[in-house]
């Protein structure tokens, strides 16, 4: 799938035959679960790594966070499940998705915990350890969200319930945030309160609220383990704040023409810019394919003529705003303000790492930086860096 290369930042090659590569810092993944599991006070940290580990490669990811002393990791499907087993063989792998009738081998052939969302999860759950099976489970209660898990009501009740299945005993109850990226919000301390009352009628069994926002609410909303995801990854968890998270993922495409034009003609398709200005433009090798979306062209979608800017990416130190319309694989890329002859074919530009932020990129695109890592695409060579810088 990902091929695992270690290189050191200096001697990532610039002759080569990528036409866009991402280089994953291995220390910076490690750094930032240690940095959340000390951010998640006396609670146990967990790891999630759901969408192979928010595109960042499955192996690599799990393999950081283990080391780094993770042992509870969360992912969405059960196929991820099966994946992720033999690189924690003794870690614990809850499967956020639940369980449905025709994927209980899955559970048990990889020893995977189902986090149950409805009575008929419940219900199939229940059927498919009925013959005396030894099989943990957990409760999924949604306090507020109206996604996946129990009414709040509904799990009280089912916690009272004398006919309640003798079997039916969750290692972990879990509810989700809706607001926590705000921390301003009201909801957020709803929620607590509703899952307050849900954990006091579940006596004894350990409690999940926070993902990696949550974490930063601080140690109400910590219970028995956390649930890291985008903040292990680099990205912004709460708005409007300094992230304090180390950079992971650096996206770098290649230059492969720089061009003159002149003032009044258009670029690219459907002319939708108009130079105003004698301009040099550099062609990158990056297109949607490669999840570079088309909406990070900004104003030149026609859609989104709102003013908004569109995306810059950084060359040799400077920013430089894309023009006109992110295509398939090819994007342009206004560096008339760079010194003449800087900028030369083969070069390559950085998307987004530490001199672009993710979250300003995924910004101009109008979506969140989850969407942006998550749809990276197949395309990139990808790096995977263990030296640290
Ligand atoms: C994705 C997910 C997380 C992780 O959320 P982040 O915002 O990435 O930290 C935690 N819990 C559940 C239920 C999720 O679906």
């Amino acid at each position: 799938m990902t091929k695992s290369h270690t290189f050191s930042r200096a001697t990532l090659p610039v002759a080569g035959e990528q036409h866009a590569r991402l280089t994953v810092d291995l220390a910076a993944l490690s750094e930032n679960w240690r940095t959340m599991a000390r951010r998640s006070g006396a609670a146990r940290a967990g790891a999630v790594l759901k969408a192979d580990a928010y595109g960042v490669g499955l192996e690599p990811a799990a393999h950081a966070f283990y080391q780094a002393g993770a042992r509870d990791f969360f992912v969405a499907t059960p196929g991820e499940g099966a994946a992720l087993r033999p690189l924690v063989p003794d870690g614990r792998i809850f499967v956020l998705s639940g369980l449905w009738a025709g994927a209980e081998r899955l559970f048990f052939d990889f020893d995977l915990v189902p986090v149950l969302a409805s009575e008929e999860q419940i219900a199939v759950f229940m059927a498919a350890v009925a013959d005396g099976r030894e099989h943990p489970c957990a409760l999924h209660v949604d306090t507020g969200m109206n996604r996946l898990g129990l009414r709040s009501e509904d799990a009280l009740a089912l916690a009272g319930d004398p006919a309640r299945p003798a079997g039916f005993s969750p290692v972990l109850l879990l509810s989700h945030l809706a607001c926590a990226d705000d921390p301003s919000h009201p909801h957020n301390r709803q929620q607590l309160q509703r899952f307050r009352a849900v954990v006091a009628a579940y006596d004894g069994i350990e409690a999940s609220l926070a993902n990696s926002a949550g974490v930063f609410l601080g140690e109400d909303y910590h219970f028995d383990l956390t649930r890291p995801g985008i903040s292990l990854y680099g990205g912004a968890a709460v708005n409007g704040v300094p992230n304090p998270m180390r950079c992971v993922v650096t996206a770098e495409a290649r230059i492969l023409q720089v061009r003159e034009a002149k003032a009044g003609e258009s670029v690219g398709y459907a002319a939708a810019a108009v130079l105003t200005r004698d301009s040099r433009i550099a062609i990158a090798a990056i297109g949607y394919a490669d999840g570079y979306m088309r909406s990070l062209s900004g104003a030149g979608v026609p859609l989104r003529r709102t003013g908004l800017a569109g995306a810059s990416a950084v060359l040799h130190g400077r920013p430089v705003p894309l023009i006109g319309r992110v295509t398939m694989d090819l994007t342009q890329f206004d560096v008339t303000d760079l010194p003449p002859g800087s900028v030369r074919a083969g070069d390559f530009i950085e998307l987004f790492g530490p001199n672009m932020p993710l979250q300003d990129v995924a910004i101009a695109s109008g979506t969140v930086d989850y969407e942006l890592l998550t749809g990276l695409g197949r395309r990139y060579e990808r790096y995977y860096q263990a030296v640290r810088k």
